[in-house]
Formats: C-alpha cells, structure tokens, sequence
C-alpha cells in the first residue's frame, strides 16, 4: 500500500475509534429536545442501515416508525426491534408507489397529526465490486432520486412546526459528488451550474438524470462523461445531493418555529444486502451519522453533506 493511502487508512481508522466513543456519550438533558412525543419516520427500514437508524433513535427514546414496502416483512422486522422494549410502529411504504405514499400520510395525520424526522434511506444498487451495469439504471434513479423526492414532497405538509426544527435526513453517498477528485461529471459547465445554488434547479437536476437515461436507452452513456463507478447509482446520489441543497435553499425562508433542516450523509462502505455484506462497517457504525443529524441540537445545519459526523464538500 501507498504512503498516502495507509495514511488515509490510518485516519479514517482514527476517526471510525473517534465515532465509536462519540456513541457512547449519552445527550444531555439540555440537549434532548426530543421525547416520546416526537416522532421519526424511516424508509427501508426492514433491514440494513435503515433497521439500524430506526432501532438507535428508538433507542434514545423517539417514537419510531418502520416503514417497509413489503408489510409482514416490516412487522417482523418490528417485532425485533420491539423486544428491546422500546416504542415502535409499522406501516406500509413504497416510495415509488404514489397511492402507498398517500395512505401513509393519512395514517399518519390520523394517528399522529404529524412528524417530526423523516430518514429517506431507501434505496437499491445493483451492481457489486468492480462491475457497471446500467441494465438497472431506471429503477436506479428511480427509486434513490425520484423516491426520496417523492417522499420529501409528500411528508414536508405534515411535518410539525417545533421551536428545534424539523428534521430530514438523506441517506446518500460518496460516489455522488459532484466535485470529488475522482468519480465526477466531466463536464465542468454542467457542475458548475450543479453546484451554484443560483443556477441549481429541480428542473436542472431532472434534466440531467433524463438525460443520462436516455443515452442509457441509446447505448452512449459510456462516452457521456458520467461518474466512471456504478454509474447509474452515483447519478442517482448525486442527484439526491443537489436536491437537498435545494430543497435547504426554499425552505430556509421559513419562520423560526416552522423549520426545517435537511441534510444528506454517506454511511460508508457496509456490510449489507446492498454490497452483498462486503462493506468495511457494520451497519451500527452506518447508522451514526444519520441519526446524529436528525437529532443535532443547538445547530442550525442544513443543505450540508457528512461522512462520520464531519462535513464534507458535495
Ligand atoms: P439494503 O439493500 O440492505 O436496504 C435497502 C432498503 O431499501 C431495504 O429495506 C429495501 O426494501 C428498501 N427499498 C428499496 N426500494 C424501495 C422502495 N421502492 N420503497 C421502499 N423501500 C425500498 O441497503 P443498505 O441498508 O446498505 O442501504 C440503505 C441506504 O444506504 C441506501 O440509500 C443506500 O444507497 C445507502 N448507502 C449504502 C451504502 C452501503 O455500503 N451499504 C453506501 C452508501 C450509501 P426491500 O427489503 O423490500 O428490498
């Protein structure tokens, strides 16, 4: 190994000690403006990072909601959770389905009246190791960035107003920065206008995930200057990256009271489903950031991204 990359090593190993003693220092009284009342929505929670996120905010007494696209898979993942005695509920998801995300927000009106913290963790990739295949790609973009928006959409009108702020958390990643050194658009004009929140659109943002599915559809994405790993997924993550910082901008005007603060965060490479339990971390580790942005205290962050509590550039 490089001298660069065992330092790199050495750092985040470092930082990944750091976190896991940050985990054991429990909130302050003066720090928890949560309580059993407050109440936090996680999607994909049924297993893997998602499960994680919903049992460690449970566990600092949130009432939780699991949400599953496939119901007796998210009751059963419940009754796990439950025996650990903490407070839990479960309702059918499906992000990309509309009908299944208008009967949550009912339910939800109807029993709570509201929420306070959306976790959109949802999400698929369908390739491993060093392969990019696109043969996915529409489900790809559509489910990490058509189902968050989805679901940021439908849930803002039901998220209560509160003197800490609401609160929405995007599980994202790495391989959707747009200006990382490595795993980027080629094209600089096109970040450019991604990055400055002046040019930065939703219409922008839809245009250019359409845009690298139609070459998909075309057979030229290859030659299109897309991110070169997993193509179709770092597109969706970087679309869902420029989405929360727009969304941050229209919704920063809101009154104080009104709120709402949304993040994104990369978890790190985990031992899931998703990369076949190949990752470096568990999905303990996963969950921190997640669930230490959703429940910040005192700290007006939002439009940011994060990797193990730090922010990073998008
Ligand atoms: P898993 O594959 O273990 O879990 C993904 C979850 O998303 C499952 O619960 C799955 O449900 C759910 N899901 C997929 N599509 C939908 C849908 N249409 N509606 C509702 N739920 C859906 O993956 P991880 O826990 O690893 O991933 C969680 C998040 O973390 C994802 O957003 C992922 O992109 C992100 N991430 C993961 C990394 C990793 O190394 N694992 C790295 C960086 C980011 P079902 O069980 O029904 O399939």
């Amino acid at each position: 190994m490089s001298g660069k990359k065992e330092r790199n090593k050495e750092r985040r190993e470092k930082r990944l000690q750091e976190i896991s003693l940050l985990r054991t220092i429990p909130y302050s009284d003066h720090q928890r403006w949560w309580s059993q009342e407050t109440v936090a929505v996680v999607t994909g929670a049924n297993r893997g990072i998602g499960f994680e996120i919903a049992r460690q905010l449970a566990g600092h007494g949130l009432t939780v909601i699991l949400t599953s696209r496939n119901i007796s898979v998210g009751i059963e993942a419940t009754k796990a959770l439950q025996e650990g005695g903490f407070s839990y509920d479960v309702h059918q998801l499906d992000i990309l389905d509309v009908e299944s995300i208008s009967a949550f927000v009912e339910w939800i009106k109807q029993k709570y009246g509201g929420i306070d913290i959306l976790v959109n963790n949802a999400g698929v990739n369908y390739n491993l190791g060093f392969d990019n295949s696109v043969e996915f790609a529409r489900q790809v973009v559509d489910t990490n960035y058509f189902g968050t928006k989805n679901m940021i959409k439908a849930m803002i009108s039901v998220m209560k107003p509160s003197a800490a702020a609401a609160r929405i958390v995007n599980v994202s990643s790495r391989l959707g920065r747009l200006n990382g050194r490595r795993n980027r658009i080629q094209d600089a004009t096109l970040r450019e206008k991604l990055t400055n929140l002046e040019t930065l659109s939703e219409e922008l943002i839809d245009r250019t995930v359409s845009s690298f599915l139609q070459q998909v559809e075309d057979e030229t994405w290859q030659s299109g200057g897309w991110p070169q790993t997993f193509t179709d997924y770092s597109v969706s993550k970087l679309a869902v990256n420029a989405y929360t910082r727009l969304v941050a901008k229209e919704l920063c005007d809101r009154p104080q009271g009104e709120k709402i603060y949304i993040n994104c965060y990369c978890p790190g490479w985990v031992k899931t489903a998703m990369t076949g339990w190949a990752g470096n971390i568990s999905p303990e580790v996963a969950a921190d950031t997640g669930v230490w942005l959703s429940l910040l205290s005192d700290q007006a962050i939002t439009g940011k991204f994060f990797a193990e509590r730090r922010e990073i550039n998008f």
